[in-house]
């Protein structure tokens, strides 16, 4: 048996019930072994070993008071991976379906992605299994207040910086800041995502979605084509949703599709980006009151997104929402690019059939690293106090998306997988992590 599959059988054993972090890492480790195969020392220093166990896992208690005056009792997470080229970073995720296996998949995949943005920041990833929606802004605080009581002795600026994800905005990393501040008396860049009034970065908010327009432009461009005139299928509406679709239509692409976790709404005149933003970042309300604003759309309660016929697909919802099912609509409708917005969107199974049938197609380690990117420029603005301008940070994002795409296609070319982007980002992350810590010996 290879190393790679050697480490992944033992690694399934020793965290039984893990479904998620087991994926993650089948989807990682084989695409490895040919660079490993080059890299005898590697194996003999265990790098593979040490990579799949996080430094540290903290699981704790997190009790809040409700509107009705009612304890409720939520558990917290932060899975601090690997800091072998920097300081853990990664986001905090509140959504009911938080367990430690899906924190762990995601800080597995942290470790890669930030490796790949070329900057100085280690692996991480957190949350709780709290779900905002349908609490009240005093709930939400009373919550995040509770959650960051306890996270902020495991933080750091130096040590441990986390960002948003699902489930947490501009509005709980507010509280969760106003918190540590209040706790350790610090004014410090403990927290990515901030708002701009207080330590943010311009850009930040669209950093994601924008990023992964910016890896889809380049995919197309390796083709000779461009988003002018493409049909792009979203999923989700959320942060990176919106902000992919605004991106797309920019570039002249016509988006068609927005979903959330109750259905889809199909635009064949193209998303309205504003009215999206006022349902979803204004009101919180849900993706079907978009036939509000465009009464002609139509809405879908059931079925797949997938099904609309388009050129460019971004998964930008959560995990495992583009199956087998919804990758053979895709290829059947002649779609050309899938590029992953969200955390392993796409099965095992998906991805290799979209593959084969030739659709280019770029994991989300690679293709939805801009947000982490621009958080690792909000450090780097908060500790030198000074601010750049959107212009600026949208200029280094779009250069670091470039870099990933061609860093990722070079290795996948290197060890003749041409084309392969899955594996190429795969091996360019792996390779800086694991030098890092062969040169810092057995710790
Ligand atoms: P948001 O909470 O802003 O939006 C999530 C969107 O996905 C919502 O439309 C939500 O619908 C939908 N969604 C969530 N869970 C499910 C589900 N189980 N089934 C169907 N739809 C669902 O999150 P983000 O936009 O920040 O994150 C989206 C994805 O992108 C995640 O995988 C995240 O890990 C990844 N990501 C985010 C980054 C960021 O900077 N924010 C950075 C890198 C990756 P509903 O409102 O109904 O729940």
């Amino acid at each position: 048996m290879s190393y790679t599959m050697k480490v992944l059988e033992l690694a399934k054993q020793n965290n039984p019930s893990e479904p998620e972090f087991h994926q993650a890492m089948t989807e990682i480790l084989p695409t490895l072994q040919p660079f490993i195969d080059e890299h005898p020392e590697y194996e003999k220093e265990k790098i593979l070993e040490r990579l799949v166990e996080p430094e540290r896992q903290i699981i704790f208690r997190v009790p809040w008071v409700d509107d009705n005056g009612e304890i409720q009792v939520n558990r917290g997470f932060r899975v601090q991976f690997n800091s072998a080229i920097g300081p853990y970073k990664g986001g905090l995720r509140f959504h009911p379906s938080v367990t430690l296996s899906v924190i762990k998949f995601l800080g597995f995949e942290q470790i890669f992605k930030n490796s790949l943005t070329g900057l100085p920041i280690g692996g991480g990833k957190g949350g709780s299994d709290f779900d905002p929606k349908g609490k009240s802004d005093r709930e939400v605080m009373s919550f995040c207040q509770s959650f960051m009581n306890e996270l902020c002795k495991y933080l750091g600026v130096n040590e441990d910086i986390p960002a948003g994800d699902i489930g947490v905005g501009g509005r709980e990393i507010g509280f969760m800041y106003g918190q540590y501040k209040r706790i350790t008396g610090q004014y410090e860049g403990v927290l990515t995502g901030k708002g701009l009034t207080y330590g943010g970065s311009l850009v930040r908010t669209e950093a994601t979605g924008y990023g992964l327009v910016y890896m889809a432009e380049s995919m197309l461009r390796s083709k000779g084509e461009s988003f002018i005139g493409k049909k792009v299928v979203i999923s989700g509406s959320g942060n990176v949703a919106i902000f992919a679709a605004e991106k797309a239509t920019q570039f002249d692409a016509k988006v068609i599709t927005m979903s959330d976790s109750n259905g889809y709404v199909h635009d064949p005149e193209g998303i309205d980006i504003d009215a999206v933003k006022q349902i979803k970042l204004g009101r919180r309300g849900r993706i079907k009151e978009y036939l509000e604003f465009r009464p002609h759309a139509k809405y879908f309660e059931k079925g797949l997104v997938w099904s609309t016929p388009c050129d460019i697909a971004l998964p930008c919802a959560t995990q495992n929402e583009l199956l087998v099912d919804g990758a053979e609509l895709l290829i059947k409708n002649g779609c050309v690019v899938v590029a992953e917005g969200s955390n392993m969107p796409t099965s095992l199974e998906a991805t290799h059939m979209l593959q084969e049938s030739g659709v280019m197609f770029a994991p989300g380690k690679a293709a939805n690293a801009g947000g982490v990117a621009v958080s690792a420029l909000e450090m780097a603005q908060n500790s030198s106090r000074i601010s750049w301008s959107f212009e600026e940070v949208d200029n280094k994002l779009r250069s670091i998306m470039r870099n990933i795409y061609t860093s990722s296609s070079s290795a996948a070319e290197d060890y003749g997988m041409k084309g392969n982007l899955v594996a190429g980002a795969n091996i360019a992350g792996f390779k800086k992590v694991a030098d890092a810590m062969l040169l810092q010996g057995a710790v």
